[in-house]
C-alpha cells in the first residue's frame, strides 16, 4: 500500500523534446489512477520516473512521502508491468512466478505457497507447468501479472498491459484488473491511449497533453465537466460537437441569445450573462434530443447527410449550414433517412462553453 506523489517533474530528453512539463499529482493509497492522453503526451515518461528507470530533469518524487528520485527501481519497491509482457521463455509459469521471489531469498516453501495462492488468484493454476510458449496471449498477460503480484509491491505501475490482447479478452482482462485491484487495495498507476479504458478502470483519470495534465478528476465529473476544449473532445465518444457562436445578453433578466452556424438559442439562467461574445459552445452527440413533427419547438435543423447504425443506436450526421455539421446519437427508431430534414433541441443544462482564446470552461455550468 502506498501513495505516489509527482511534484514539479519535469523531463527533457536529449534533443530537447519536453516529454513532461511540471507535473504536480498525488495518486492515493489504495487508488486505481489512469494517465491517458494521446500518443507522446508523456504518459509512459511519468510511469518510467515514478518507477525508477528514468530520472526527472526536475522535480521530486515520493512514495509514501519519502523522497526517492534518485533512488534504484529495486529499492522503490514499485512492480511494474508492460504492455510486452518479458516472461522468461525457458522457465514454467510457476518458475517465472517464483522468479522474483527467489531473487528476494525468499525461501522454497514460502516461494510455493505464494505462486500457487497468485496462480489460483488468476485462474492459471492448471497452467503451473507450461512454458509461455504455450500459453495464449491472456494466459501470458495473466502470467505477467502474477509475477508483479507475487511480490507483494507498494504499488502497481501499469503501461497499457491489455494493448496486445484480442478485443473480447481485452474486455475479460479489464475486467479481471478490476476485481484485483478490489481484491488486493493495492495503489494501481495505469497508462493507456484509450479513453474508454480509462473511464472504465479508473477511480480517478488524468487527462495528459504534451507533458501537461489537463485534468484529474473521477470519470463521470471528466465526462459532466470537461475543464477544457481538448478533455471536451478526448473524453467521450462519438467526440463533444464544438461550435464557435456569440452569446448576447438580451437586457436585465431577459436572458441571453447564442448564435452560431446554423442554430439561434435562448438561456434564461441569469449566470449566462458572464459569457464572453465569443465563445465555444458544445454538446455531446447523446445529448442532442431530436424532435418530432413541423410544428415543434426546435434548437436547430438540418438535413441528414448520413446515418451510421451502430447497433443499440444510431449515429447521424446532420448539416446544419454548407459549413456545420452536428454528430446526433439518434434512437434506433428515429424513422428517418438519408436526405431527410430533422429538426433538433439541445437541452441548456447540456451544454458546455470554452473561451476561445485557451479553450477554458466558463459560463454557467449547464451540463452537471
Ligand atoms: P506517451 O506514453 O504518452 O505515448 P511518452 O512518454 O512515451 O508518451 O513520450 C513523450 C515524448 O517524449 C514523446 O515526444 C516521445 O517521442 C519523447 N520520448 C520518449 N522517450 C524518449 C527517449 N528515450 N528519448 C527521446 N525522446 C523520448
Amino acid at each position: 500500500m502506498a501513495e505516489l506523489r509527482f511534484e514539479g517533474v519535469r523531463k527533457v530528453f536529449a534533443g530537447g523534446t519536453v516529454a513532461v512539463d511540471d507535473v504536480t499529482l498525488e495518486v492515493r493509497d489504495g487508488e486505481f489512477m489512469v494517465f491517458v492522453g494521446p500518443s507522446g503526451s508523456g504518459k509512459s515518461t511519468l510511469l518510467r520516473v515514478m518507477a525508477g528507470l528514468e530520472a526527472p530533469t526536475g522535480g521530486t518524487v515520493r512514495v509514501d512521502g519519502e523522497d526517492v528520485t534518485v533512488a534504484e527501481p529495486r529499492e522503490r519497491d514499485l512492480a511494474m508491468v508492460f504492455q510486452a509482457y518479458a516472461l522468461y521463455p525457458h522457465k514454467t509459469v510457476r518458475e517465472n512466478l517464483e522468479f522474483g521471489l527467489r531473487m528476494r531469498g525468499v525461501k522454497a516453501s514460502e516461494r510455493r505457497e505464494r505462486a500457487e495462492a497468485i496462480a489460483r488468484t488468476l485462474g492459471i493454476a492448471p497452467l503451473l507447468h507450461r512454458k509461455p510458449a504455450e500459453l495464449s496471449g491472456g494466459q501470458r498477460q495473466r502470467v505477467a501479472l502474477g509475477r508483479a503480484l507475487v511480490r507483494e509491491p507498494k504499488a502497481f505501475l501499469l503501461d497499457e498491459p491489455l494493448s496486445n490482447l484480442d478485443p473480447g479478452l481485452r474486455l475479460d482482462a479489464r475486467a479481471e484488473l478490476a476485481r484485483l485491484h478490489r481484491k488486493t487495495a493495492t495503489t494501481f498507476l495505469y497508462v493507456t491511449h484509450d479513453q474508454e479504458e480509462a473511464m472504465s478502470l479508473g477511480d480517478r483519470v488524468a487527462v495528459l497533453r504534451e507533458g501537461r495534465v489537463q485534468q484529474v478528476a473521477p470519470p463521470m465529473e471528466l465526462y459532466r465537466k470537461p475543464a477544457n476544449r481538448f478533455v471536451a473532445e478526448f473524453i467521450g465518444s462519438p467526440s463533444m460537437n464544438i461550435r464557435r457562436c456569440t452569446a448576447t445578453a438580451r437586457g436585465t433578466g431577459g436572458g441571453v441569445r447564442i448564435e452560431g452556424p446554423g442554430f439561434d438559442l435562448h438561456l434564461d439562467d441569469g449566470r449566462a450573462h458572464e459569457l464572453p461574445h465569443e465563445i465555444l459552445l458544445g454538446i455531446r452527440p447523446h445529448d442532442v434530443l431530436p424532435v418530432d413533427g413541423d410544428e415543434a419547438p426546435r434548437d436547430a435543423d438540418g438535413e441528414i447527410e448520413l446515418v451510421e447504425p451502430r447497433g443499440s443506436d444510431l449515429l447521424v450526421r446532420l448539416r446544419l449550414t454548407p459549413e456545420a455539421v452536428l454528430s446526433v446519437v439518434a434512437p434506433p427508431d428515429l424513422g428517418a433517412a438519408e436526405g431527410d430534414r430533422m429538426a433538433v433541441r439541445l437541452p441548456p443544462d447540456r451544454l458546455h462553453f470554452f473561451d476561445p482564446r485557451d479553450g477554458t470552461r466558463v459560463g454557467p455550468d449547464g451540463a452537471s
